[in-house]
């Protein structure tokens, strides 16, 4: 759908019957058109790009630049084969591409850091192998591909009619970027704010020290753009940057406290926190137990994030106990 004069929306759909969407975006220009993100690399993808192309009357030779958000396989794991389709270049910031073949070639051994890092946080061993083992699931559906360009904050990439800016936004991984046209009012934010789910922000090996404080500083640098649009990676298109931020950072605000509240009564680990917090799939409040093996490791990873946060900001300590991170509400 063309969505205002010059931005064809494209929704890629999840592999596996998984009930979800990419945004792909497609932005016209007198130079050539500027694709931000892909999808996975499936079949059915593939083919509803190709559909979603020829519905928009676009084409796949018209594509000059392929700007990934964010390394994540439902936003780059299509991006090899989009680049021999249309013979265009492919842009990601560098801090992203520096993870491409250590979580999508041979990933072994990350899989084995993450594995490490899950025990030192109290998952129990056999569960830990059990969400090692869960990264094949999405690596199957990215084919590694290494940038043509990559870009850091401030850079623009320009098709004659949108100059795109290229903002660094880390957070929900270490080199997601924004792109801003500060003419026309348009934001592309990939992952980094959606407009009804609050993205994941997660430790791993990779993450940095601090991925939720990165989150937060990404959200607060970039809610006083002036902007009419926000076209995110996920879900609708929405005008109330301001409001939506403030929203999140609210809802990231509450998180916190309920945290907080379950180390009330005694020293916990992360993976203790995690089992005891409500979780929420699809809308409805469900058990940890009742959670695919992938999507207990994000909770854990998340909840060492959120516990790290509140470390820095001096309200609880992290203290090690043979080999195992408890924190202690101060
Ligand atoms: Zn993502
Ligand atoms: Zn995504």
């Amino acid at each position: 759908m063309e969505i205002v004069t010059g931005v064809h929306q494209l929704r890629i759909p999840f592999p596996e019957g998984v009930a979800r969407f990419t945004n792909a975006y497609v932005i016209e220009g007198n130079r050539g058109n500027i694709l931000i993100d892909c999808g996975w690399d499936s079949s059915e993808a593939i083919w509803a790009f190709r559909e979603e192309l020829r519905i928009q009357r676009l084409s796949f030779d018209d594509i000059r630049w392929i700007v990934i958000t964010h390394v994540h396989p439902d936003h780059f794991g299509m991006a090899a084969k989009l680049r021999e389709l249309c013979g265009a270049k492919i842009v990601m910031h560098q801090a992203d591409a520096e993870l491409v073949s250590s979580r999508y070639g041979d990933y072994r051994e990350l899989a084995e850091q993450t594995e490490a890092l899950l025990v030192s946080h109290g998952v129990p061993r056999e569960e830990a192998a059990e969400m090692r083992d869960a990264s094949a699931w999405g690596a199957q559906y990215v084919t590694v591909a290494e940038p043509d360009e990559t870009v850091g904050e401030g850079d623009v990439v320009s098709n004659g009619t949108f100059q795109l800016e290229v903002m660094h936004t880390p957070g929900h991984t270490p080199g997601h970027i924004c792109l801003y046209d500060s003419r026309k009012r348009r934001l592309f934010t990939g992952d980094m704010v959606l407009f009804d789910a609050i993205p994941h922000v997660g430790i791993d090996p990779q993450s940095g020290e601090d991925p939720a404080g990165d989150y937060i500083a990404s959200l607060e640098a970039m809610s006083g753009r002036n902007v009419s649009f926000v076209f995110p990676g996920h879900g609708p298109v929405f005008n109330s940057l301001g409001i939506r931020s403030e929203e999140i950072l609210r809802l990231l605000d509450a998180r916190q406290r309920q945290i907080l509240s379950v180390l009330d009564d005694g020293m916990k680990d992360a993976y203790q926190v995690t089992r005891e917090l409500p979780w929420k799939m699809d809308g409805a409040e469900v058990g940890y137990d009742d959670l695919e093996a992938r999507e207990r490791r994000a909770g854990v990873c998340a909840m060492v994030a959120w516990l790290r946060r509140l470390v820095r900001n001096g309200e609880v300590a992290a203290l090690e106990q043979h080999g195992r991170t408890v924190y202690l509400a101060k």
